[in-house]
């Protein structure tokens, strides 16, 4: 790449794509509702439908703790990276409906991600202001709207949507971009 070309652009969310929230949202709907369920049995359901007790308050989302001890999705770290190599990376969350999950966040990436910079996390919450020339999401209701290529990583809830790129896991992603050759 000549020095002088401005890289290109990649926003990467955070819960579902870099952090594994699937396994955490288990285990605290076990921990406030007492209802046990298993990452085979929200396959393909929606978030209401996976975690009705939590849907009309999203309680789970609020608790002290939740967005700070969540697992890095396997591979994240590696690839990240290496995508940052080549590209300019942010790292965007629709995170202000959540305040608590702001500072969280931040100390999670600053664990977990140390060398992104601060100037390249947006902590937002329509992504529809977005203007990268990729976005890197699970969620369709950011996909639909994004400006760049949209790359939807697989989730319980986007078994059943098939309008966009699907990627399984990290490996894939980096395939993805080594084909994009830039
Ligand atoms: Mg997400």
């Amino acid at each position: 790449m000549n020095s002088q070309t401005p890289k290109k652009t990649i926003a990467i969310d955070m819960d579902g794509v870099i952090a594994d929230v699937e396994p955490q949202l288990i285990k605290y709907y076990k921990q406030l509702y007492g209802i046990t369920t298993t990452l085979s049995a929200i396959q393909g359901l929606t978030g209401a439908e996976a975690f009705p007790e939590d849907a009309s308050t999203k309680n789970i989302l609020r608790q002290p703790g939740f967005f700070r001890t969540l697992e890095v999705m396997p591979g994240a770290v590696a690839a990240v990276k290496k995508l940052m190599e080549n590209y300019e990376v942010y790292i965007v969350s629709a995170a202000t409906e959540f305040p608590l999950s702001l500072f969280e966040k931040i100390e999670w990436l600053q664990e977990h991600f140390p060398f992104i910079s601060w100037r390249n996390i947006v902590m937002c919450g329509d992504k529809s202001i977005i203007h990268t020339d990729y976005l890197i999401d699970d969620h369709c209701k950011n996909l639909d709207f994004s400006r760049g290529k949209a790359i939807m990583f697989n989730a319980h809830h986007n078994l059943n949507q098939h309008q966009h790129l699907r990627v399984y896991n990290w490996d894939e992603i980096l395939e993805l971009f080594e084909k994009e050759g830039c």
